[in-house]
């Protein structure tokens, strides 16, 4: 989702926000109405009262279902957010193919800054889970590349002198 998108969604979000505002001084304004009208002479009216009744009824609605559409378009943009985030996270990293002929994605040379050099599970990337693989030992002497998530192997990532391990 581009900047763009969670733009509009955010301007759609104040728009709405202030619309519930007009519409709560809707609500409050039909009360004061509905109050004066009772205690008037017109109140003996009832075709003039279902009216007055209906008008507040209506009003009533379009506050409920503007705060309904408010806390919808919050948890929109929260997940255009997330998805953004995740995406920027994913961005700094590239699918590479190992010595073992396995794919992992390697983080990009220009992102590393001060972590080490690693590999995240294109399997786990997948289901927006974010797993750094490690070694595994995986007997005479041998570590392989895991992932310690979904246990995907992604073969041989050095071996170790016997007298060492
Ligand atoms: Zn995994």
């Amino acid at each position: 989702m581009s900047e763009f998108d969670i733009q509009t969604l955010k301007e759609i979000t104040e728009v709405a926000t202030s619309a519930l505002k007009s519409t709560e001084r809707g609500v409050s304004l039909v009360g004061t109405v509905k109050g004066l009208f009772e205690k008037s002479e017109a109140a003996g009216n009832s075709d003039l009262k279902a009216r007055v009744s209906e008008l507040s009824a209506q009003v009533t609605d379009a506050a409920l279902a503007n705060t309904k559409l408010k806390l919808q378009l919050a948890e929109l943009l929260n997940e255009l957010n997330e998805q953004k985030a995740r995406n920027d996270k994913l961005a700094r990293y590239e699918l590479t193919e190992r010595k073992s002929g396995s794919f992992v994605l390697k983080l990009r040379q220009e992102q590393q800054g001060n972590e080490p050099m690693h590999s995240i599970c294109p399997n786990c990337a997948d289901r927006r889970k974010h797993i750094v693989l490690q070694p595994k030992y995986h007997g005479m002497g041998t570590f392989n590349l895991v992932c310690p998530d979904c246990e995907a192997d992604f073969g041989h990532l050095r071996s170790v002198p016997y007298d060492v391990a």
